[in-house]
């Protein structure tokens, strides 16, 4: 059932944040209930609906608000029974703002017409090109059909990797220069002409649901350590940095099987904090995530077709030995 969260916290002096690095849109986020005394920090985001909640550190999630209000006020909820707290609930009707709903609406056309008028104008990649040339120097010289290239404009002298939504529709992109001495070597659609941030999207992840079979996943870090593994028949995604964000792991929640066996293989820069908090990240709703070391101080897309197989079976041994 759907209430409105903020005022029913203001109703019982529950401090809650609205903005901040863990926190989603359209949600407020908590003290944890559920995380240990010691390391209680507010990390429980709750749908400003009231629908569904999650903690990013101890793995609380689930879309029973009762048990969640059970646990944050046991003197208050502890006793009673589902129908008399919905009773409670429905004294704090959730409303959404119909104006803001409107504009978002008209905005969102406005920036589907703008994002489409950019990509219209990248070409696909001609096997006589320099970008062709540029693409296979990195190994890419198969499924080119969600890369464009530029030869004017802002993106101009760029390969451009397609960012699709979960249904498959193109809402952003990631620009690579082919000049490896170019000042900015990677240029992301800004945020203003995407129909969905870079930010939100993960690199490959709609051709991977495609899939019949998915044995496991690999999350890379950058575009070409990805489309480099894909090439080469392991599946993988990349999330364009170090780390995830929460719409990035949102995504991957609500469209993989949390038995779905994941491996980290982050680029040879990665701190170790910055594995041991992505791993954490994913933990929360992945019941395997491991972490792959590449000896050798190798990043993905460097390795050869030779060490890519053999990478492979690693994995598959790692898989079924569970
Ligand atoms: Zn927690």
């Amino acid at each position: 059932m759907m209430f409105d969260v903020k005022s029913f916290l203001q109703n019982y002096a529950i401090d809650y944040k609205e903005r901040g690095k863990n926190i989603a849109r359209n949600h407020v986020a908590i003290d944890c209930p559920f995380c240990t005394e010691l390391s209680r920090s507010p990390h429980l985001n709750i749908r400003n609906n009231g629908i569904s909640y999650i903690c990013w550190k101890c793995r609380a999630r689930g879309k029973n608000i009762f048990s969640l209000l059970k646990k944050l006020l046991p003197e208050e909820f502890g006793k009673l029974n589902p129908f008399e707290i919905s009773e409670i609930l429905s004294e704090y009707p959730y409303t959404e703002d119909e104006n803001e709903e409107v504009l978002s609406s008209s905005s969102s056309n406005i920036r589907k017409r703008k994002f489409k008028k950019i990509w219209d104008s990248f070409l696909p990649i001609n096997k006589n090109s320099v970008f062709y040339s540029y693409l296979r120097s990195r190994g890419i010289t198969k499924k080119l059909d969600d890369i464009r290239c530029a030869i004017k404009g802002k993106y101009r002298n760029r390969v451009i990797f397609a960012l699709k939504n979960a249904e498959g529709e193109i809402v952003s992109f990631v620009s690579r220069s082919i000049d490896n001495n170019a000042e900015i070597r990677y240029l992301n659609c800004s945020k203003q002409f995407s129909i969905l941030p870079a930010s939100c999207c993960i690199y490959g992840l709609y051709d991977i649901l495609q899939l019949e079979k998915l044995k496991y996943l690999v999350i890379t870090e950058g575009i070409f350590d990805a489309k480099k593994l894909i090439i080469n028949k392991v599946p993988a995604v990349a999330i364009l940095k170090k780390s995830i964000s929460f719409e990035q792991r949102e995504l991957l929640f609500d469209t993989l099987d949390r038995n779905l066996p994941i491996f980290i293989l982050l680029d040879s820069d990665t701190t170790r904090d910055e594995r041991k908090e992505l791993k954490m990240s994913l933990s929360v709703y992945f019941r395997t995530v491991k972490v792959i070391h590449l000896s050798g101080a190798k990043d993905a897309n460097m390795l050869s077709k030779l060490q890519i197989r053999i990478l492979k079976k690693l994995l598959d041994t790692q898989v079924y030995k569970r």
